[in-house]
C-alpha cells in the first residue's frame, strides 16, 4: 500500500493519480485524514458528472469534497497553512457563510444555468475569503452590489452568453464570466500560478466601488479604502505610470521599467486588475519593487501575502522581458497625474 502525501499529489490531475494508483493505496489530507481508493474514485465520478469529463481536476479539490476537510484546500488557499488557530476559524466561518447560505450569485452554465456545483462554488468563496478575510467589512459591502459569478462548461458556452477574450467582466451586469478550466487553470504545480480570477476579481471590485459610491464609471477604486490607503495607491501608481510614460517616451528602460505589462496601463480598471493579481501572486517581487503600493495594498486587507506564498515568477519575467526588448508600448488612457 502507498500512501500519497498530500504536498505530492495535491496538484496532480486526479485522474491520472486515480489511474496509477494500487487498490489498497490511500490519499492523505493531513497527519490525521486519510481516504481510500474507492473514496478518491467517487470523488473523481462526482466532478466529471458536475462539471463535465474535459474539466481536468487537481486531486485536491478531489481530497477537499470526500473528506470536508479545509486544510485540503490549502494547496488552493495558500493562507490556510499559515492562519493560526481563530484565524482559521474567523476564515471557516466566513467560508461557511458565503459558502451555505448563497448570499452570492454563483452560477454554471452549460447547456442550461444551474447554481454552481460545490467544487467551483469553493474555487469562488474561497478565493473571496482568502483575500478578505480580515475585512469582512470589504466583504459584506461587496455582497449588498450584487456581483453574479457565472462559470461556464466550456468556451462554446462562454462565447455563447458573451463572454470575450480569456476571461472577462461586464460592468453593466456587474458579472464575471469565465470558463471552469480557468478557475483551475493555475493550480497544476505545487506553487498557484496564473489566475484569471483573480484578474476580473480586480475589475469586479472596482465596478462594486462604482455601485457603493454611486459613480458614473469605473475608475479603477476599491471598495472601503481609507484616506492613508487610497493615499498610498495613488502615490504608488503614479511612479509606476512615470515608469510606463517614460517607456512610451524613450522606447527603452531608462532608470527601472513598470511591474506590469502593458496590457495594465491601458486604463485605470486594467491597472486595478493586474496590480491586484500580482499582489497575490508574485508579492515579493511587488514588493520589493513598489513598496508605496504594496504597503497600502497590506494595508487595505490587513495582512501580508508574503508571509505564507512564495512568487510565481511567470508575470515579472515575461513583463521584464517584454520592456528589455524595447518592444513598442501601448496606448496608455490612465488619468493620474
Ligand atoms: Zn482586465
Amino acid at each position: 500500500m502507498t500512501i500519497h502525501a498530500y504536498r505530492d499529489v495535491a496538484h496532480l490531475d486526479a485522474t491520472k493519480s486515480l489511474r496509477a494508483a494500487a487498490q489498497e493505496d490511500r490519499w492523505e489530507v493531513h497527519p490525521h485524514c486519510s481516504i481510500d481508493r474507492d473514496t478518491f474514485r467517487l470523488g473523481v465520478t462526482a466532478i466529471q458528472s458536475d462539471l463535465g469529463e474535459g474539466c481536468a481536476m487537481q486531486a485536491a479539490m478531489v481530497l477537499y469534497l470526500q473528506s470536508k476537510e479545509l486544510s485540503a484546500l490549502r494547496h488552493f488557499f495558500p493562507i490556510i497553512g499559515w492562519l493560526d488557530g481563530p484565524g482559521r476559524e474567523r476564515w471557516a466561518h466566513l467560508y461557511a457563510t458565503y459558502l451555505v447560505d448563497f448570499p452570492l450569485r454563483i452560477e454554471f452554465i452549460d447547456r442550461e444555468r444551474r447554481p454552481a456545483p460545490l467544487a467551483v462554488r469553493t474555487m469562488v468563496v474561497g478565493q473571496l475569503v482568502s483575500c478578505f478575510v480580515y475585512r469582512p467589512d470589504v466583504l459584506a459591502a461587496f455582497r449588498t452590489t450584487q456581483p453574479t459569478f457565472s462559470i461556464c462548461a466550456d468556451n462554446r458556452t462562454y462565447t455563447r452568453v458573451g463572454g470575450v477574450g480569456g476571461g472577462c467582466y461586464d460592468e453593466t451586469a456587474h458579472q464575471m464570466i469565465l470558463e471552469v478550466s480557468r478557475l483551475f487553470e493555475g493550480y497544476w504545480q505545487p506553487t498557484p500560478g496564473v489566475s484569471p480570477f483573480l484578474h476580473e476579481l480586480g475589475h469586479m471590485l472596482d465596478g462594486a466601488q462604482r455601485r457603493l459610491t454611486h459613480g458614473h464609471a469605473c475608475v479603477g477604486e476599491l471598495p472601503a479604502m481609507d484616506d492613508v490607503q487610497r493615499l498610498a495607491w495613488q502615490s504608488g501608481k503614479r511612479v509606476e505610470v512615470q515608469h510606463y510614460r517614460r517607456y512610451q517616451e524613450v522606447g527603452i528602460v531608462v532608470d527601472s521599467a513598470p511591474l506590469g505589462h502593458p496590457y495594465v496601463f491601458q486604463t485605470d480598471g486594467e491597472f486595478l486588475a493586474g496590480y491586484w493579481e500580482m499582489f497575490w501572486r508574485n508579492p515579493h517581487a511587488f514588493a520589493a519593487h513598489s513598496p508605496v503600493l504594496y504597503a497600502g495594498l497590506v494595508s487595505y486587507v490587513e495582512h501580508d501575502p508574503r508571509v505564507y506564498t512564495t512568487d510565481y515568477s511567470g508575470y515579472v519575467t515575461g513583463n521584464r522581458a517584454f520592456y528589455a526588448r524595447g518592444e513598442r508600448a501601448w496606448a496608455s488612457q490612465i488619468r493620474i497625474s
